[in-house]
């Protein structure tokens, strides 16, 4: 599916995220900024050693942060961590929010065209997919109708039941 908001578009594909060609592809990441599994594990074997080594540098962000790293061997250039919230920690809607947002905000910052997100805390952090989609969306629409040089948001969803919340959400959504 893929709609346009201003100058830009937003996409969404069944896929694995770390394939995305895009100038950045966004980790859902914790705050140590520590790649276990889910999409940290899949963009560590991918994108090999230095991306984790670029993270120890950093240290570590608050949650709804996002900070860059190099891709490594992937075929995007850049990986932005966000990191989105762990259910029942509170206040998860607001970070979720935030986290999608710092990540578009540093995608513009260093002038990146194009950006692909995974669902974030949809995986081990256990947070429900329709309202990830619903707050991804929504805070992603908002930011193309500012004044973003982004050409195009991907979200990449990893089961056809994600992508599916996903294309329900933004038909939904743009009503
Ligand atoms: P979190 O800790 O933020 O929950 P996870 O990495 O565990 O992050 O999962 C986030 C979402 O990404 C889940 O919906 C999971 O199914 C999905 N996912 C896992 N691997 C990939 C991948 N290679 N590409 C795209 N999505 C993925």
């Amino acid at each position: 599916m893929n709609v346009r908001i201003k100058d830009s578009e937003i996409n969404l594909i069944k896929g694995d995220i770390t394939e995305q060609d895009t100038d950045a592809i966004v980790n859902a990441a914790n705050a140590q900024l520590i790649m276990g599994g889910g999409v940290a594990g899949a963009i560590r074997r991918k994108g090999g050693p230095i991306i984790q080594e670029e993270c120890n540098k950093i240290g570590g962000t608050f949650v709804g942060g996002a900070v860059i790293t190099t891709g490594g061997n992937l075929k995007a250039r850049y990986v932005i961590h966000a990191v989105g919230p762990r259910m029942g920690e509170g206040d998860e809607d607001n970070k979720l929010k935030n986290a999608t947002l710092n990540s578009l905000k540093l995608a513009d910052k260093h002038n990146l065209k194009s950006i692909a997100f995974p669902a974030i805390s949809t995986g081990i952090f256990g947070y429900p997919i329709n309202k990830c989609a619903k707050i991804m969306l929504s805070t992603t629409i908002e930011y193309l109708k500012g004044n973003s040089n982004i050409k195009s948001v991907n979200f990449v969803l990893f089961t056809q039941n994600d992508f599916n919340v996903f294309k329900n959400t933004l038909t939904e959504l743009l009503k």
